[in-house]
């Protein structure tokens, strides 16, 4: 038995002052304040000093770190993992982007194989597979080389008990609704993504299964007042989760507070989608088997661009993410965590054992200062990052 205390516990529903969690094989049995859980003589002890302790962060679109890119090297997810928790990653989705679909099979391989002996890291919980059957027109930085039209015999085997979770694809493509609808059957969430669609063609989507945007307002075409278009139809939609990228540099500051005003808490997602870049120095990397050139955009966040100045990806880690919704919104803190904890948990159906302090969930857990610096990270009960 595992005993936290005096932590700040930022559920993050609810705050607990001089809060008390008790873990047992890695999983929260108890929640509550010091008047309410006395933890057994035995326990080991950890004193969070005050510090606030929330869910471990979910990053449904990441596409690698360390000079490491999961399309082109599907292996490294593993590596890269072990190193996802000093930004509070505790659970992530790694992500392959266009490319032939046996870099999705590589993908499916190295989660079947499981961890290596003695690795410790954030958890993948399966793949989320953007592309390949995204409109041509907004490829963004895919090789459209790859781009195929929808084909649900080609991902049969696509499911989330061989390692996919998440989909983006166009919905507006010849065949994406009798795909949608196949792997929505089988328990992947479809986001709709990449695409064309226009108000009528997105309510489509969402008609056959689609439940999530993916990184809103990029790769889609614009908000307009009399064409909404997709982001008006996934603003507007109320049963519809969206992500967005709140680097600044994706969208302004002053959209990202648009989305959040529209969505809230439960309905808006922040992923990074980071790239090889992230956790390294400027310069020359690659996404999937294109170029990339990084460089200095503002103290703390760096900027990733094909040779065209298309954007590709980001290179925005999950604390820097969460500090700037708060300054673009004005959000809370409790509420700025739900989007990167509860609602991602919620939206691939996981909510009862991750993204919330509860007893049963897995003590995936962050050791946050007041200004969100990550000082302890734990995945699953075990010490996986602290700060020297
Ligand atoms: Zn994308």
């Amino acid at each position: 038995m595992l005993c936290i205390r005096r932590a700040t516990l930022l559920t993050p529903a609810t705050q607990i002052d001089n809060g008390v969690l008790l873990i047992d094989r890695g999983r929260i049995v108890a929640v509550g304040d010091a008047t309410q859980i006395a933890a057994p003589d035995d326990a080991e002890v950890i004193d969070a000093g005050g510090l606030l302790v929330t869910p471990g962060f979910i990053d449904l679109q990441l596409n690698g770190a360390f000079g490491d890119d999961f399309t082109w090297a599907p292996d490294t997810i593993w590596r890269v993992a072990a190193h996802l928790p000093r930004w509070g990653v505790t659970s992530f989705l790694p992500t392959i982007i266009t490319s032939p679909l046996r870099q999705v099979a590589q993908a499916q391989e190295t989660l079947e194989g499981g961890a290596p002996p003695g690795w410790r890291g954030s958890t993948p919980l399966g793949l989320h597979c953007e592309g390949p059957f995204l409109n041509p027109q907004k490829k963004g930085a895919h090789n459209p080389a790859y781009l195929r039209a929808p084909d649900a015999q080609a991902v049969a085997n696509w499911s989330p008990e061989t390692h996919v979770r998440l989909v983006t694809l166009a919905p507006e493509l010849d065949g994406a609704h009798a795909l949608i609808a196949d792997l929505t059957a089988r328990g992947v969430v479809v986001s709709a993504g990449h695409s064309m669609a226009d108000y009528r063609a997105a309510h489509a989507g969402f008609a056959a299964g689609v439940r999530y945007g993916t990184h809103l307002f990029n790769a889609m075409p614009p908000l307009e007042h009399r064409g909404p278009g997709l982001p008006g139809a996934l603003l507007s939609e109320a049963s519809v989760t969206v992500g967005i990228i709140p680097d600044g540099v994706h969208v302004h500051p002053a959209i990202v507070a648009l989305a959040w005003a529209a969505k809230g808490p439960h309905r808006l997602n922040i992923v990074t989608d980071a790239m090889a870049a992230l956790g390294m120095a400027p310069g020359r990397y690659q996404i999937a088997d294109q170029e990339v050139l990084v460089t200095p955009h503002e103290p703390g966040l760096h900027v990733a661009r094909l040779a065209s100045g298309t954007l590709a990806g980001s290179v925005l880690a999950m604390d820097e993410a969460l500090r700037r919704l708060i300054l673009y919104t004005g959000c809370t803190l409790s509420d700025a965590l739900a989007t990167v904890t509860t609602t991602p948990a919620d939206l691939l159906g996981v909510g009862h054992e991750r993204g919330r302090l509860r007893a049963g969930a897995w003590a995936d857990l962050v050791f946050l200062t007041p200004t969100i610096e990550v000082v302890r990270t734990m995945v699953a009960g075990v010490v996986c990052f602290e700060r020297e």
